[in-house]
């Protein structure tokens, strides 16, 4: 078992697969994209699997694919076949932008992988295509209600963005008011490869919460288990719930339970601090396993104790994008 020097038990793994990503959301990353890593320098399927055994060997029980874009990656299946072999590993789940799941749908509901989060920051065609920078709405929601009717448990993850989306923050609650999803909005955060830069949001989750509470006076508050980053809600005859998630604000950091594993390595102990070292090339060399096992205790050691104490470590604003980091 995992235990970092707070405390706090780690047990759950963010794995990001790629850098890539076919989308170009403005709040993720520039309009160019960022420089995206050579791929000999990014884990290869092969060695995705082992590392991931080895953190489940190590008390790793759930496991979330995240990118770039997952999907991006044409081998992420073999990658997916392979996590529902390994005993110990109770949950697997992706985040996903949803524009190239739709073939994989079934397998995946043959593999018993349900828990997916969308990423859908607009339900207005063109909002979505601002912020993405791509035509892929009708893709996107095609495949957001496909994956609600197969079944899946779907959260979709909504970023609220000052002057770009909030005006669909009522609607999408709206359009979802007879499907059973949870609809989590989150504080924009400043990964953003360095495009735009800020110290301060205006839509806290506070404000995000009166804004909807405003519309929806009979909002009940619900009770989430204690690892986790969002604040729960359903409103009176809704199917579904919604979430707030204080990235920024960081509420959450007391009973944090994750890591993070970059495409290309990093070991992130927190989205706010610098990569605590990185496993490349400690895969490729000799006595892997025990070399990784012996990185991830002394990672999970020195952990700050929250995301401000983290955000310390740099000195100048934040020029790193979510792509690399996995969110
Ligand atoms: N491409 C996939 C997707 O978009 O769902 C997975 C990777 S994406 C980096 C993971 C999550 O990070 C997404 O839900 C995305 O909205 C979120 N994210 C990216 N940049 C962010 C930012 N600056 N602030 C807050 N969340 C961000
Ligand atoms: Fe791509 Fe996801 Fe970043 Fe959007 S948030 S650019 S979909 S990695």
């Amino acid at each position: 078992m995992l235990i970092d020097n707070h405390n706090r038990k780690i047990n759950y793994l963010r794995l990001a697969v790629t850098d890539r990503c076919n989308l170009r959301c403005n709040y993720c990353m520039p309009s160019e994209g960022i420089n995206f890593v050579e791929n000999n320098k990014l884990f290869s399927i092969d060695e995705l699997i082992k590392l991931s055994r080895i953190m489940v060997d190590q008390g790793i029980d759930k496991i979330r694919i995240t990118g770039g874009e997952p999907f991006v990656r044409k081998d992420l299946m073999v990658l997916l076949r392979a996590l529902t072999e390994l005993d110990g590993l109770n949950d697997i789940s992706i985040t996903t932008n949803a524009t190239l799941i739709g073939p994989y749908i079934d397998e995946l509901k043959r593999l018993g992988i349900k828990n997916i989060n969308v990423s859908l920051d607009a339900i207005n065609k063109a909002t979505f295509e601002r912020i993405t920078r791509r035509d892929q709405y009708d893709t996107v929601y095609g495949n957001l209600v496909r994956l609600i009717a197969e079944g899946f448990n779907v959260r979709i993850n909504f970023i609220v963005l000052e002057n770009q989306n909030t005006q669909d923050v009522l609607s999408i609650l709206e359009l979802m008011k007879h499907y059973k999803v949870s609809v989590r909005f989150l504080e924009e955060m400043p990964f953003n490869g360095g495009s735009k830069t800020f110290n301060a949001i205006r839509w806290d989750y506070k404000k995000i919460l009166e804004h909807i509470t405003t519309a929806y006076p009979d909002t009940e508050k619900l009770k989430s288990p204690p690892t986790s980053t969002s604040i729960n809600y359903k409103i009176k005859g809704h199917t579904g719930t919604f979430g707030l998630i204080p990235s920024f604000s960081r509420t959450f950091c007391g009973s944090c339970n994750r890591l993070r594993i970059s495409a290309s390595g990093d070991v992130i102990t927190c989205l706010y601090g610098k990569p605590k070292m990185n496993l490349l090339s400690v895969m490729r060399g000799n006595n892997a396993e025990e070399a990784i096992k012996k990185h991830i205790l002394d990672a999970v050691g020195n952990r700050e104790k929250t995301g401000f104490e983290a955000q310390a470590q740099h000195s100048s604003v934040f020029n790193s994008s979510m792509t690399s980091i996995g969110g």
